[in-house]
């Protein structure tokens, strides 16, 4: 694909991600469950993740689970009035014709509300004192931990996501989990730092280079939001 091509597709998918955006907006049924606003421009974190990548994903794919949930919770009520973490630790609180739109949309809604609060176009480039030592007594320095969540994400087959988490020790610990699953879903871990690797989260500007996107994804790290995360999982 030449670069005319290439932003020929960009601009197609900035229309169709503001149109998609607008429609799910004016379409969202009354509900509980609302879309977070991003906290930053959707333009903030270039060159690592493009603008258009972050409207699509967050105006109609974020949104899209949104509005799954209000749809499912216009079924089962108790779902906006549990912590949605109470849910996502136990599944089985969910009606069993409606548990696995749950898991999908909860999950979906949660893992990218945590997404979005990671990335920041500003704030600590490195990791503080409190998240080094933590990372030093697992691994052998920040380097190796980017390395050992890197390839989780890889090996990650299909759609998922990449954890750091606190484990029931409260030593860190690296694994993926498939679609929108959390760590709560596999009650022992705390999540502390996530990298989506479905393709929607990279692929108009990294196509298959899913290596390409994580290395670039770290550029964007809130370190900050890092070290509070940590402090509640070890809390
Ligand atoms: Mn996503």
């Amino acid at each position: 694909m030449n670069r005319r091509q290439t932003l020929k597709l960009m601009a197609g998918a900035a229309a169709f991600a503001t149109a998609a955006g607008s429609r799910a907006l004016a379409q969202a049924p009354a509900g509980p469950f609302k879309l977070p606003p991003l906290g930053y421009p959707y333009e903030a974190l270039e060159p690592n993740i493009d603008t258009a990548t972050m409207r699509i994903h967050h105006d109609a794919h974020h949104a899209a689970y949104v509005n799954n949930l209000n749809g499912l919770a216009a079924k089962w009520p108790d779902l906006s009035k549990k912590p949605m973490e109470e849910i996502l630790s136990n599944l089985s609180v969910v009606p069993g014709e409606l548990r696995t739109g749950v898991r999908n949309n909860l999950g979906g809604h949660w893992n990218h509300t945590f997404f979005w609060e990671l990335m920041t176009p500003g704030g600590a480039k490195a990791p503080t004192e409190e998240v080094n030592t933590a990372i030093r007594s697992v691994f052998s320095g920040v380097d190796q931990m980017k390395a050992v969540v890197k390839a989780a994400g890889l090996a990650q087959f299909g759609s998922g996501w990449a954890w750091l988490a606190a484990g029931k020790d409260k030593k860190l610990t690296v694994f993926s989990t498939a679609n929108q699953d959390t760590p709560h879903i596999y009650a022992a871990a705390k999540p502390i730092l996530a990298i989506d690797v479905w393709e929607h989260a990279y692929y108009l500007k990294y196509q298959s280079k899913r290596g390409d996107y994580i290395d670039a994804w770290w550029n964007t790290v809130n370190w900050d939001r890092v070290a509070a995360n940590l402090r509640k999982a070890t809390a």
